[in-house]
């Protein structure tokens, strides 16, 4: 591993100080990620800024019902939070079905959103990776792609984002706070990650010299009956192959609200508005959510190894769907 100087700031004036006047930092939260990535010789900052003990780890209810979670917050810590528990069950559900219990108590918020691909081509120095390398091509394209995207992809690159946290956050309509020397700033979260194109190596909208704050959560009545189903190679310590997060609002078997985003199949949590927004208003039924899986995976391409996530994403959202509606007519 190279050598990098170390910080540890005790406030995010001092981080973003700190972000202006170095070059090549990164910053470090609970290090799951970022640590594996230097070992292995694909990150090698100069410099490592530690945000993890900012005083940015609470979780707390706005005057509007509005949750703010600070970015420091880990995801133990989250998942376990009452607020969380009750007002928005889908979030604490994909915590806990991210990771393990050791890595989730040093995982943060921050670091869980920029948390890095798993694509194995991406860690092997030896394969061809646009991400790692732009322009050099991607092994993974004709090569063992079981794991990979079959929405959003590009010729350049077919990687999944492997977050469970984000795939419930872009179904909640979460709102990232970040600040730079510019002031503050909010970003949706179902915009803050990259579609790969041309350009894999760019990820994020969040700048160099920018930190993850918080992430927002806005009221939502339909969150309350809300659910996240995680389809895996093993039942714990795997990556989704497809995940779904959804949340329902139903009212005399009528849909009123649905949130739909799927993790798994994509560069990024994958919610499609005009699925949720052609159901709305239709009857509660399977049919109903067959009609929704049709458009939000109208796109889906598959590759040699994974072509059996279009059919898997189609029956995992009318199961999840049907399963939700059903608690709904529950007396
Ligand atoms: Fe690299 Fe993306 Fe190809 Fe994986 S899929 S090898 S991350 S370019």
């Amino acid at each position: 591993m190279k050598n990098f100087a170390f910080h540890r700031p005790a406030t995010v004036a001092d981080t973003l100080s700190l972000l202006a006047r170095t070059g090549d930092a990164k910053l470090l939260g609970g290090g799951t990620n970022l640590v594996d990535l230097m070992r292995e010789n694909i990150e090698h900052p100069d410099v490592l800024i530690d945000v993890s003990r900012l005083p940015l780890a609470d979780v707390s209810e706005g005057e509007r019902g509005e949750i703010l979670i600070g970015a420091t917050t880990r995801n133990s810590a989250l998942a376990g939070h009452r607020l969380i528990r009750e007002r928005a069950p889908l979030l604490s559900q994909a915590l806990l079905a991210g990771a393990s219990g050791q890595i989730r108590n040093m995982a943060t918020v921050g670091g869980n959103i920029m948390q890095r691909t798993r694509c194995a081509y991406f860690y092997d120095e030896a394969a061809r990776c646009n991400k790692r390398t732009p322009g050099a091509g991607c092994d993974a394209i004709a090569g063992f792609n079981r794991n990979h995207a079959i929405l959003g992809a590009s010729p350049s690159c077919i990687a999944t984002h492997p977050s469970d946290m984000c795939v419930a956050l872009a179904a909640l309509g979460a709102v990232v706070h970040v600040v730079g020397p510019g002031g503050a700033r909010t970003i949706p979260l179902t915009d803050f990650h990259l579609l790969p194109g041309e350009h894999p190596e760019l990820e994020t909208r969040l700048r160099s010299d920018e930190l993850i704050t918080a992430v927002e959560l806005p009221p939502l009545a339909a969150a309350r009956r809300s659910t996240y189903r995680k389809v895996r190679d093993r039942a714990s310590y795997a990556f989704a192959l497809v995940s779904v997060a959804a949340a329902l609002e139903v009212e005399r078997g009528e849909i009123k609200a649905l949130r739909l985003a799927l993790g798994g199949v994509a560069p990024k949590p994958w919610r499609v508005t005009a699925a949720e927004d052609l159901v709305t208003g239709a009857a509660a039924t399977a049919a109903t959510f067959e009609r929704a899986a049709d458009v939000v995976l109208a796109h889906a391409q598959g590759h040699t190894h994974n072509a059996f996530k279009i059919d898997l994403a189609r029956r995992l959202i009318v199961h999840v769907l049907t399963e939700l509606a059903r608690t709904e007519d529950a007396p």
